[in-house]
């Protein structure tokens, strides 16, 4: 994706607020000094921490690098679905090694992505992305480590792998994207919906429908930044500064006091995350 309007403005400060999910790394952080420097940004509208997450070998070994680095970053570490078919044995004993650290407050991003295969070259196919995924879900409870999803047009295969793989004690679907009754159905095993920019999007009606749905403690925010910046600055590069952007959205949608809002995503991703 190619960012080609200004940065966004820094909203007004809204605090406290975990950024549950971005990409450290995608967001141009190469070193202790760039991912002070974001997070810094961030701090000075209220989030306070961010959780980095990897999709790749090198983005695993970076995101426990920047969370060792600084103290307001933590790390999630796996495979992209889109990538579970570099999931060999060496990438397994490294994952492995790398999920152990303790600034690795879960496994993600995983789970199933039904609109890349077929499209993107070298992608993973579904089956590929299955036993990917499997591995993960095992690797979580193995560690006793949440499970951050990424579902992308899998509603219904995401539900039952988990289902018959036995899911761990904490769930988490970053970026939740679905319609209201699969909001009904995570609620109901108690996983985790982290919202993103995308519900502040114009054309987004189904998902507000399910974001008013969404019980109080088992609601997050995230950015998933440099992706999906939230209205009105839809294609410029996103960063966690930009979360009180979402969280006011979200806020609007949910009838519910931005700063109650601020309050309650933080407690519950300190809570999910043990941070
Ligand atoms: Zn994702
Ligand atoms: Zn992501």
């Amino acid at each position: 994706m190619r960012n080609t309007r200004p940065a966004p403005e820094p909203p007004e400060p809204l605090s406290p607020l975990v950024d549950a999910h971005t990409h450290l790394d995608a967001c141009g952080a190469t070193d202790a000094e760039s991912v002070a420097a974001i997070v810094d940004r961030a701090e000075a509208v209220g989030v306070r921490q961010v959780v980095t997450i990897a999709d790749d070998l090198d983005a695993a070994r970076f995101a426990v690098r920047a969370a060792n680095w600084d103290l307001r970053v933590f790390a999630a570490v796996a495979l992209h679905p889109t990538r579970a078919n570099a999931l060999d044995n060496a990438a397994k004993a490294e994952l492995e090694k790398l999920a152990a650290d303790e600034r690795v407050v879960a496994i993600g991003e995983t789970g199933l992505d039904y609109y890349w295969p077929g499209k993107l070259d070298g992608c993973a196919d579904i089956e590929e992305q299955v036993e990917g995924f499997r591995w993960h879900i095992d690797l979580a409870k193995r560690l006793d480590k949440p499970l951050m999803i990424h579902n992308r047009e899998a509603d219904h295969d995401l539900l039952a792998v988990l289902l018959d793989e036995g899911a761990p004690e904490t769930v988490i679907f970053h970026c939740f994207s679905s319609d209201a009754n699969m909001a009904i159905a995570c609620a109901e095993e108690g996983y985790v919906l982290s919202f993103s920019g995308t519900v502040s999007f114009k054309n987004a009606h189904e998902l507000r429908e399910a974001a008013k749905l969404v019980p109080d403690e088992l609601i997050l925010v995230e950015t998933d930044a440099p992706f999906l910046t939230p209205h009105p600055f839809r294609g410029a590069p996103n960063e966690p500064y930009c979360l009180p952007y979402t969280v006011r959205a979200l806020a609007e949608v949910r009838e519910q006091d931005p700063a109650k809002l601020a309050k309650i995503t933080t407690a519950n991703a300190r809570r999910v995350y043990g941070i």
